[in-house]
């Protein structure tokens, strides 16, 4: 028998967590798959600094998984789909309730997991964690394998995972998008794909948050055509440029180096999560910094951009605050502090708001105190990570799995996909099982059948 446990992610976008079963009659074997955490239930509270709060507090603001359902499980592995917060955020946190347990991922993810638990004070992770390739096979326990299969997202070496058991194949999609002419050479494995729907699929646990959009996702290449069409004809007339995105989105940050490059100017890369993406991307080669740099520290920062004021034609400064998160650069600028951002700057949006309350208020304010002194902003030269419908048309009718569990959503997004999947011929209730934040989703084994 196995059995999906739905534990966080089924209610929102944010704070992930799934585990996948097995028992053949035996002590039930887990794998979990991702560890996220919903910063906005953080954001809220003033007073709440995450390093130094434990883990029942966290869960009960509902800013990381309540994993309850597991504590007294065989759990073999914690395995890891991508780097993003909202599913590598609570490792630091939930991964001490299974000491000792292993945890897998790709080398940036493990990475960037590392530096995630450094960081925190409450406890001390001991979990070995292990680097794997696209295509690995991991036996984890006696009836359990996981295999790593290659996928495009907005973040690098993003992960589909496959759990075999001896019931069958159960494949997670982590996040993705279908990526065919990524500007870093990534791309999907359909190859893989393909095979896995001849061998059969039992459960395919699918990411939602997307699908509601009746297209397909265009390519990163077309985020870097919008920056490109902007920065390298009007934008070399421009005076200050500064530039936001996303600290992980180490492709978009590579693209903005080349332009830089092709301009004449120098990326400066300021503050804290792009110096701490970009370096480890370029420890793996993932990023070529040439004719860029990353400042980090206080002091530092504030004397490049001291120096960048001075000579605002010579500089790409790229800044994280893009969704006017509060103490990141940007918003700190259009406070008035560390640089005298004004009438003879640009500032290029290369994101999209991540869609909840508290993102839409903070771009608000952001954006009217910029437009108060005088700022020019072009908004949206941006791309989504996230498949829409029709790439997900494309993956079911490749993998043809028997069963389905909508995920990574709220639950009108959960439902969006429930929608399609009956369109390609399921049925909600018969293998189309829409859960929620704690459930679990039983799918029985050979014997079961009839
Ligand atoms: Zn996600
Ligand atoms: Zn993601």
């Amino acid at each position: 028998m196995i059995r999906i446990y739905t534990i966080s992610g089924y209610e929102e976008v944010g704070k992930n967590m799934t585990a996948v079963g097995y028992t053949n009659g035996g002590r039930e074997e887990v794998v979990i798959i991702d560890m996220g955490i919903r910063l906005d239930r953080v954001l809220i509270h003033e007073d709440v600094n995450i390093q130094e709060f434990p883990a029942k507090e966290l869960q009960k603001l509902g800013a990381i998984p309540d994993d309850s359902i597991l504590r007294d499980k065989k759990v073999v592995a914690i395995v890891l789909t991508h780097g993003h917060l909202d599913h590598i955020g609570a490792i630091g946190k939930l991964a001490p309730h299974y000491p000792d347990v292993p945890v897998y991922g790709t080398p940036y993810t493990v990475k960037l997991a590392k530096s995630e638990v450094k960081s925190e004070k409450y406890f001390e992770v001991k979990n070995p964690m292990y680097e794997t390739a696209f295509g690995e096979i991991v036996q984890v326990s006696e009836n359990i394998a996981i295999e790593f299969i290659g996928a495009t997202h907005s973040i690098p070496q993003a992960s589909m995972i496959a759990v075999h058991t001896p019931d069958g194949t159960v494949l997670h999609t982590g996040d993705f998008k279908f990526d065919n002419n990524s500007p870093l050479g990534e791309s999907p494995d359909y190859k893989r794909l393909k095979e896995l729907g001849k061998e059969g699929v039992k459960v395919l646990i699918a990411e939602s948050t997307r699908v509601a959009e009746p297209t397909k996702t265009p390519s990163e290449a077309v985020a870097q055509m919008l920056l490109e069409d902007f920065f390298l004809y009007e934008g070399r007339e421009a005076d200050g440029l500064i530039a936001t995105t996303f600290a992980s989105h180490i492709a978009r940050l590579q693209e903005l180096i080349w332009i830089a490059n092709r301009m004449g100017r120098q990326a400066v890369f300021v503050g804290r999560s792009l110096a701490k993406y970009t370096g480890i991307a370029k420890q793996l080669g993932l990023i070529k910094m040439k004719g860029a740099r990353a400042v980090r520290s206080p002091n530092a920062i504030k004397k490049v951009l001291a120096e960048v004021s001075q000579a605002r034609e010579n500089y790409l400064l790229v800044v994280t605050g893009h969704q006017g998160e509060p103490g990141a650069v940007l918003t700190r600028m259009a406070n008035g502090e560390l640089y005298d951002i004004g009438k003879r700057d640009t500032v290029v949006f290369s994101a999209g708001t991540i869609p909840n309350p508290l993102n839409r208020a903070q771009r608000y304010v952001l954006e009217t105190k910029l437009r108060m002194r005088g700022v020019r902003m072009i908004k949206d030269l941006h791309v989504s990570g996230h498949a829409s419908r029709e790439d997900h048309r494309y993956l079911l009718r490749m993998l043809n799995p028997e069963n389905i569990v909508p995920a990574h959503g709220e639950f009108r997004m959960l439902t969006h996909y429930a929608e399609l999947a009956e369109e390609e011929g399921y049925m909600i209730g018969r293998d189309v099982f829409v859960s929620r934040n704690g459930y679990t989703v039983e799918i029985p084994g050979k014997e079961g059948q009839s």
